[in-house]
């Protein structure tokens, strides 16, 4: 990108960065190459650097541009899922000893790659509060991490962490501060200008916005952790396909728009369960009862469409979940359509009896981009039920 399109706003880079027309047609949206390999001119002579479609492709070039330019910055790796994201990263910093700092409430996968996967490689694991800095800090003290990994807002307690405060606390120690920033989208929060090293995504939620494609990203200014995490991004390949790359990138075009309307519909939601009396409890930054909600509204340019509520017992939680009719009863979170989880028995199932388990009387809404009356009015019956 020149210096000029960089000092755009975020839904022009969103729609704009990696997308400039084919140079050969002028098509407006540039072509999906599907190509495994490329003609050289001459042995070693690359056009464009482009050699075998593992190390390198357009169509994940553009949406790797797309995303750099989104979460302002420097580099952009993209993978064939969250997971395999978050695996690159840690298999290109962490050495057998080393020790990652987890929020006790991150999404249940990175918590069992990390204690049933890199745990066998002899990295070790320590479960804290994010949003309790001075838990984090006691928890730094014992012996500095190499790693400080947290959600903000989190998974599926909506916990806020303040990333300024996170990330000098990590620095101070030496360790490498990690936000997986997929809840708020860099629609509303980019948390490298808070001073975060890496931005961890899982696009298949919010950034492929449409329940149709897998996908995950990290994004750092770095060049040296950059170069390290390219190569681990090669040479082991869980690379984004390029129809996987391109729907990612044509979700992130609309990105801005959703993250508006998920936003407003999410807060309509929180409000009418704060007032229902068959409601314990609302997780919702949006809402001035929630604890984080000052340091939200800071962080934060909205409040997002991810809203968690108890219920009385474990056992009304799972009849209000199985009683939605217009939210669906799935896993994942983040597309046009509203979801119903429970994560006790679904997302969050390898957790259970862990540090990072979640109350059984906790429902999480992904509250879509629908009509907001149809949503309360499915939601009403459902409480009702
Ligand atoms: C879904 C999710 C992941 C894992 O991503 P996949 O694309 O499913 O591999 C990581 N972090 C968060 C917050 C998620 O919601």
């Amino acid at each position: 990108m020149s210096a000029q399109s960089s000092a755009r706003g975020f839904a022009s880079l969103a729609v704009h960065a990696g997308q400039e027309p084919d140079e050969a047609t002028g098509a407006v949206i540039p072509p999906v190459h599907f190509s495994t390999t490329y003609a050289q001119d001459g042995i070693g002579g690359l056009r464009g650097g482009y050699e075998y479609g593992r190390s390198g492709n357009p169509t994940r070039t553009a949406l790797q541009t797309q995303l750099a330019a989104i979460e302002g910055g420097a580099h952009a790796l993209s993978f064939a899922s969250g997971l395999a994201a978050e695996d690159a990263l840690l298999r290109a910093v962490l050495r057998p000893g080393d020790e990652v700092l987890l929020g006790n409430d991150v999404y249940g996968g990175t918590f069992r790659l990390l204690s049933r996967v890199l745990g066998d490689w002899g990295v070790k694991l320590r479960v804290v509060d994010m949003s309790d800095l001075d838990a984090v800090r006691a928890a730094i003290g014992e012996q500095a991490p190499r790693i400080l990994w947290v959600e903000t807002p989190s998974n599926p307690l909506l916990r806020i962490t303040d990333i300024t405060g996170l990330a000098e606390l990590g620095h101070a120690a030496g360790a490498l501060v990690v936000v997986d920033n997929t809840f708020a989208t860099p629609a509303l929060q980019r948390p490298l200008s808070y001073g975060a090293d890496v931005v961890v995504h899982s696009t298949t939620k919010y950034l492929g916005g449409h329940s149709d494609v897998v996908g995950g990203a990290l994004v750092m200014n770095d060049d040296e952790l950059a170069e390290k995490v390219g190569f681990i991004q090669f040479a082991v390949g869980a690379v984004s396909g390029p129809l996987d790359a391109w729907l990612t990138t044509r979700g992130i075009k609309t990105l801005a728009v959703r993250m508006q309307r998920h936003s407003e519909n999410g807060m309509a939601v929180a409000s009418f369960l704060d007032a229902h009396d068959r409601v314990a409890r609302v997780y919702y930054p949006g809402l001035e009862s929630h604890p984080g909600h000052e340091l939200a509204a800071r962080q934060m340019s909205g409040f997002g469409g991810i809203v968690s509520l108890a219920l009385e017992s474990g056992e009304a939680a799972r009849r209000f979940a199985e009683s939605l009719r217009l939210f669906t009863l799935a896993e994942s979170l983040g597309g046009v359509e509203s979801l119903v989880n429970y994560p006790d028995a679904m997302t969050h199932a390898s957790v259970r009896g862990t540090e990072a388990a979640v109350p059984v009387e906790v429902v999480r809404l992904s509250v879509g981009i629908e009509d907001i009356d149809d949503l309360l009015a499915d939601i009403e019956q459902a409480l009702e039920a």
